[in-house]
């Protein structure tokens, strides 16, 4: 195995390590270490990273860090604070939607808990006039996101879902996404996943990436590409340029910390560029993931445990 991908599966192994997640969080280096790509720990540092970003002509999608809630009362409390965060994106006025994860909403403990909860923080967007987009998480979950997302679709259609490049599926759920026009996040995907479900290879993801752009770009309905990749960046560009599709139409994404100087470029370059913004105490997993997607982040996070 090439030492890059051994590397990105041992981080995403570690990430769902409960042993190493309690022993760093109990360690108190989270502020230094995690601050690259966290926005804070309180709601008000994320809404003062925002402010900054909107300032320089992004807009974003706040994310409340948790995934994997174990109780029926730690779900009901999550999404309890995205009503807060609702409240307080109305409150500031600043330019921002809500990014969720379905296991932070119960998805482990009862579909039908996870769906109420959805449900309620998608009436008080719809009334405060606000957007969620439903992160995917590992392929575990795949399948039940999906229809999920259908089912709160038919009477909600302030919401949208994400599709990952490496699964082997994503091309279908591509073409029945677009059949109902629903609004598409596409990213290639950060999660540990067998060969028998997702490409293996990292230029066969690429490719799938670059085959899904021309669908969502031709035929969907405001996509999202998210996406750090110059490659996947100009293939978007390119695509757009040649079907007459103007940069209204679409956006970019990136996440907070990364490629900044990419972010400002494509603001610079007339582009909608949306950043997500996570915050909270539960980075972990988050964090791991970044490392795994990069590991010479790894020699940050080592100079801050060494500190
Ligand atoms: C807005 C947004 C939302 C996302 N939502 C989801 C989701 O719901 N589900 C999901 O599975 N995944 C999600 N992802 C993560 C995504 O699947 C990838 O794991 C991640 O974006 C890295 O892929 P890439 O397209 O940037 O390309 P890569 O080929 O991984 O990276 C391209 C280049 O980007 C830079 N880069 C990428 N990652 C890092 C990093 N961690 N640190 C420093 N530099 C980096 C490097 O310069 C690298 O060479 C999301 C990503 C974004 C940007």
């Amino acid at each position: 195995m090439p030492v890059m991908s051994f590397l990105r599966k041992t981080f995403l192994i570690l990430s769902e390590n409960s042993w190493l997640h309690q022993f760093i969080m109990s360690h108190g280096f989270s502020k230094n270490m995690a601050s690259r790509f966290i926005a804070g720990e309180t709601l008000q540092d994320a809404v003062q990273v925002i402010q900054m970003l909107n300032k320089k002509g992004m807009t974003a999608t706040f994310d409340h860090l948790g995934e994997n809630v174990r109780t029926e009362e730690e779900a009901l409390h999550a999404s309890e604070i995205y009503f807060q965060i609702l409240e307080k994106i109305q409150e500031t006025k600043i330019s921002s939607n809500v990014s969720l994860k379905m296991t932070e909403m119960g998805l482990d403990l009862n579909l039908e808990l996870a769906r109420l909860n959805l449900e309620k923080i998608l009436a008080k967007a719809a009334e405060l006039n606000n957007f969620i987009r439903i992160d995917m998480e590992s392929s575990n979950y795949t399948e039940k996101t999906l229809a999920l997302f259908k089912q709160v679709y038919s009477s909600y259609k302030n919401v949208g879902v994400v599709i990952q490049a490496y699964l082997y599926r994503s091309e279908k759920d591509i073409d029945d996404l677009i059949q109902i026009q629903a609004r598409v996040r596409l990213c290639k995907g950060a999660y540990s996943e067998p060969p028998d479900l997702a490409f293996p290879k990292k230029a066969d993801v690429d490719r799938n990436y670059i085959k899904l752009i021309k669908k969502l770009l031709l035929k969907g309905n405001y996509p999202a590409f998210a996406t750090h990749d110059p490659r996947m960046i100009e293939a978007v560009k390119k695509t757009a340029q040649e079907n007459r599709i103007t940069p209204d139409r679409f956006e970019f994404q990136m996440l907070y910390g990364i490629r900044r100087d990419l972010q400002e470029q494509l603001v610079q370059e007339g582009y909608n560029l949306r950043i997500y913004v996570p915050y909270g105490t539960m980075w972990y997993p988050y964090f791991m993931r970044r490392l795994a997607e990069r590991p010479a982040n790894l020699l940050f996070f080592l100079k801050n445990l060494a500190r």
